[in-house]
């Protein structure tokens, strides 16, 4: 009988789903010792801090994320960060194998002329601030003008441009962040643009997400029904399936009975963003109008001109580095997962790039950790683990996060939300009994 010694860094689905394929490749001879390391006292990765509040059957998974945290062979050390309190080199050569899952947090730039002005965020620095990240709740957002554009085609894009032009009571039975539902309460926001690049055709959103909005029910949702019948001419009569689901979704958008709610979130399309103006803080974004020929969208070389107090944009995600490992084009440099000549490897975000929903990261952590295993015969054999180097420090163990769990859990049940966030550091400790 075999034991072996392996470490994920990153508590995210990546994370668990490797985990979970791990426990599923034990066998009479060959058993694995999982310790997940996670730079936040908490876990779930992006499921805490990233899917959008006002959606929590998809946090459910969660549950079986503590599933696999449950099985014996898995231990959590909550609040150690990979490169500050232990590096690569500490966990390669106590455990037979690391895999990394740290994922894709740097937004993308514009990099366009006026990005840097106040106003002007990254969807990468506004979702964590809504959703109670400790990193951000410090995040100062300009919420004092009534227009925010969102850039973007993707569901983050849809995501904020959402949380954005909901009534912020509705996101009172929800997890989202107290900071962010008292400054939303108080906000003058009545009118979110969101502004896609290309045509309606090529929008990344997903279907179910779109055929959510015309159901919104304080917001008035507008799409041009010109746009989306282009679209559908262009796209012919045999489009892809995705492309047909969301035209198909767009157009229940185009002919709902116009409402006159209070506030407003508009899609627009074919508008690329050119400069942001404004003398201390963003006060308009110059958008270039752009076409369609052939199968190509280019520039019409005219422009447009949004007066606005808040840009957002969400344009994508790179990895963050971390000492001791490969990057190449924002993602962990590997091979199906493995990070050449090294007992490393990667998955979820951290190996693929920002694509994909939670669900994408278990067949892929799967197909790596099958790999993982052929190359077994091969790997150092190491036997340590990271306990040594944090004798002195606040680790948050599974038995810690329960706790946090339950505190936060109970917090939320007289208010009638799943649970309320703690979102200082020093509290979440505290929740854990340091
Ligand atoms: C705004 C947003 C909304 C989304 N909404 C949905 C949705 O509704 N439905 C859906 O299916 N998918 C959604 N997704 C996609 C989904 O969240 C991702 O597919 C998934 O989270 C990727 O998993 P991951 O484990 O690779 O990364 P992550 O979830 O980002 O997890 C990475 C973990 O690594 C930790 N970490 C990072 N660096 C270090 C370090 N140096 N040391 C230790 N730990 C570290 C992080 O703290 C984090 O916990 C959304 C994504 C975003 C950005």
């Amino acid at each position: 009988m075999s034991q072996f010694r392996i470490a994920i860094v990153g508590a995210g689905p990546a994370g668990y789903f490797a985990a979970q394929a791990l426990q599923n490749s034990e066998t009479e001879d060959r058993t694995f010792a999982i310790d997940m390391i996670e730079r936040l006292p908490t876990p779930w990765g992006l499921v805490r801090s990233g899917v959008a509040p006002d959606h929590p059957k998809i946090k459910t998974v969660s549950k079986v994320f503590e599933k696999i945290a449950a099985v014996h062979n898995f231990r959590l050390f909550g609040n150690v960060e990979l490169g500050t309190d232990i590096s690569m080199s500490d966990l390669t050569s106590r455990y037979d194998a690391v895999i990394v899952a740290t994922g894709s947090s740097l937004g993308r730039k514009l990099g366009i002329p006026g990005e840097e002005l106040k106003g002007s965020l990254s969807a990468a620095d506004f979702v964590p601030w809504y959703n109670g990240h400790p990193d951000f709740a410090g995040l100062e957002v300009p919420l004092d003008c009534d227009t925010a554009v969102v850039i973007g085609a993707g569901n983050v894009a849809m995501d904020v441009a959402r949380m954005l032009a909901l009534n912020p009571a509705e996101l009172d039975p929800t997890d989202t962040a107290d900071h962010a539902i008292a400054a939303l309460k108080k906000s003058a926001m009545r009118r979110v643009i969101l502004c896609a690049r290309r045509g309606a055709e090529h929008a990344a959103f997903t279907s179910p997400e779109l055929r959510e909005l015309p159901k919104l029910e304080h917001t008035n949702v507008l799409m041009s029904a010109a746009e989306v019948e282009a679209a559908l001419l262009r796209v012919g009569a045999e489009p892809e399936k995705d492309v047909k689901n969301n035209l198909g979704a767009m157009e229940l958008i185009t002919q709902k009975e116009p409402t006159s709610h209070e506030r407003t979130l508009e899609f627009e399309f074919l508008l690329a963003p050119i400069e942001i103006h404004g003398r201390d803080r963003v006060e308009e974004i110059v958008l270039g109008i752009n076409k369609i020929e052939g199968n190509k969208v280019i520039s019409t070389g005219e422009t447009k001109t949004i007066k606005c107090g808040l840009v957002i944009s969400a344009i994508g995600y790179s990895a963050e580095p971390i000492d001791g490992v490969p990057f190449a084009q924002g993602k962990v440099d590997n091979n199906d997962g493995r990070v050449p000549h090294s007992n490393i490897y990667a998955v979820g975000w951290a190996k693929r790039g920002p694509s994909g929903v939670i669900g994408t990261n278990k067949s892929d952590a799967a197909e790596v950790v099958k790999l993982l295993v052929d190359d077994l015969p091969v790997l150092p054999k190491n036997a340590g683990d990271v306990s040594d180097l944090l004798k002195s420090h606040s680790i948050i163990t599974q038995s810690h996060w329960e706790k946090i769990n339950i505190a936060e859990v109970s917090a939320g049940e007289p208010l009638g939300k799943p649970r309320v966030k703690a979102v200082v550091k020093e509290e979440l400790l505290k929740h854990a009994g340091y």
